[in-house]
């Protein structure tokens, strides 16, 4: 639970106020040690400016000489940066300014932010009795919250929370100019989000979409491919990358797996071309470039195919020095909230060097006007709006970082889950048993590339008894994929499920574990101790 802090409680803590300092401090460092957060109210600021002060000049020994202005204020600068500093601001919203019917018009706005929470995921730390009779479910006292019991702190399959407090400034500045300046739909924050991407990627254009769905939608459309033609992919990805083949009336062709990687199996790729085939769409799964120079090297020799890399996991990621995305004719990319950049919504990009197929895409996402009303192309209604764009460059900021993070977290969880294994004399292949057991973790990806681990996953027998056994402990899972596209009921009839056995073996046994980039290490020992169940 968070607290939002009454200028009182705010004042007692920072000036150090008697005899209800140190109450007040218990009650913060419970709210964090539980990881909740602490709010400080943008419109109490200047309130609590001023107590500060008059405490502190209230603390004066009466015979010493006064405080100047100047002292005053530099003490309580201190004081206050200091206080602040684990705080987060809760921003002042324009339905909190008149509050002039209310007798007590401060509490009244602290109420009304307090209105924006689901409701019991905050309350205000305040020692007001008058508050604290008249609203007992908004509101709780320093010693009534330190006799609440320790609230477990779960454990999130991803956490965009931390994220969020981390850029919060950021974040909402980006949402408010929007909101001034109106432009919603291709916005100056569509351009600019596009330039910083071509800059990230090394790509000469990028154009975003709606998601990563349309991205590959419009890239498709853009490379003119329809009804009558093939397009070669794999089996094992989310349902949008067969999807989008399928909707341009094209027959999706699926080769088949590699298990280590969980990525296309370009050895297996020649075998499934023919006459018709118009195009290759690997995937870089979990976060992993696929094997681009082997596909683009079999695309050129067939008659300079064009390779769209679905790189909507893998965004980040190095491939031989150089950015996924931009590693093939075109690269996809998608901004939904849990991949590893996200946005508050959905989103989307497209990168390519191809002149002539960016200027396509660009039409295509507007309806395939090339001028207002004059539709060259059949296209679709597929732009990203400004808001979305405004979040992801603000996420954007911190995408290095959160990668780093991702990657130190992934080789913990291969080193932690090596050593237990080691500990408990099992080897890595255990048999069936009737708990479930770890079969084997991917391999670490190879030298001449990086993931960003969009996910965490490693194989395991008996999946259902393995998943609730950490469920039981409060650790969520879950298995990217469960069944490989071409036994989808809707996508059986475009290949025999049979042609592709890696893809339908590992959909059995693969399972995904919490990942982002804060998980800590003990979070992460508690993760494998159960995982490993010896
Ligand atoms: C998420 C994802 C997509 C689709 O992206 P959206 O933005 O959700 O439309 C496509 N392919 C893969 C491999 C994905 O993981």
């Amino acid at each position: 639970m968070d607290l939002l802090l009454d200028v009182d409680v705010a004042v007692d803590s920072c000036a150090r106020r008697q005899p209800w300092c140190d109450g007040v401090d218990l009650a913060l460092a419970k709210c964090l040690a539980e990881g909740g957060r602490l709010w400080l109210y943008v419109g109490s600021m200047q309130t609590l400016n001023d107590r500060v002060r008059r405490e502190l000049l209230g603390a004066q020994p009466p015979a010493s000489k006064p405080l100047s202005d100047e002292q005053l204020a530099q003490q309580a600068k201190t004081l206050l940066q200091g206080f602040v500093a684990d705080k987060q601001w809760l921003a002042a919203l324009a339905g909190e300014g008149a509050v002039f019917d209310s007798p007590d018009p401060e509490h009244e706005q602290l109420l009304r932010a307090l209105s924006r929470f689901t409701p019991g995921a905050i309350k205000l730390l305040t020692r007001d009795e008058a508050l604290l009779e008249v609203h007992p479910e908004h509101c709780i006292s320093p010693a009534a919250y330190c006799q609440q019991p320790v609230a477990q702190q779960g454990i999130g399959f991803v956490d965009l929370k931390t994220q969020q407090d981390a850029l919060r400034p950021q974040l909402e500045q980006g949402i408010h100019r929007i909101l001034h300046h109106g432009q919603y739909i291709l916005g100056p924050e569509v351009t600019e989000l596009e330039q910083r991407l071509a800059a990230y990627t090394g790509t000469q254009h990028c154009i975003t979409a709606a998601s990563g769905t349309d991205a590959l939608l419009i890239s498709l459309m853009a490379l003119g491919i329809g009804p009558g033609d093939e397009v070669i992919t794999t089996p094992f990805t989310f349902v949008a990358t067969v999807e989008v083949i399928v909707l341009v009336g094209v027959t999706p062709v699926f080769v088949d797996i590699e298990p280590g990687t969980c990525n296309m199996d370009a050895r297996l790729i020649e075998a499934k071309l023919s006459d018709n085939t118009k195009a290759i769409m690997p995937v870089s799964l979990y976060g992993q470039p696929a094997d681009m120079d082997e596909i683009n090297a079999i695309a050129a020799r067939h008659g300079n195919l064009p390779v769209i890399e679905d790189a909507a996991q893998s965004f980040g990621a190095e491939y031989k020095g150089r950015k996924s995305g931009n590693l093939s004719t075109i690269g996809c990319t998608s901004f939904f909230p849990s991949k590893p950049l996200g946005g508050y919504g959905d989103g989307g990009a497209i990168f390519t060097n191809d002149e002539a197929l960016a200027q396509a895409c660009r039409e295509i996402r507007v309806h395939g006007q090339s001028a207002r009303y004059i539709h060259g192309r059949i296209g679709i209604g597929g732009r990203m709006d400004s808001l979305q764009c405004a979040v992801v460059l603000t996420n954007l900021e911190r995408f290095d970082q959160d990668i780093a993070q991702r990657q130190a977290v992934a080789q913990r969880y291969h080193r932690l889950i090596a050593e237990k294994l080691e500990q408990s004399g099992t080897d890595q292949v255990v048999e069936k048993t009737g708990t479930g057991r770890l079969v084997d973790l991917l391999p670490w990806p190879a030298p001449d590339r990086t993931s960003v681990f969009a996910q965490y996953s490693l194989r395991v027998q008996e999946r259902d008894a393995v998943q609730a056994r950490l469920k039981a402990a409060g650790i969520p899972t879950a298995v990217h994929y469960p069944m490989p596209m071409n036994q989808q009921p809707a996508y059986t009839h475009f290949c025999c499920p049979e042609c592709t056995p890696v893809a339908a073996t590992i959909a059995e046994q693969i399972m995904s574990l919490p990942m982002h980039p804060h998980l800590t290490e003990v979070e992460q020992g508690c993760i494998v101790d159960t995982l490993v169940g010896v």
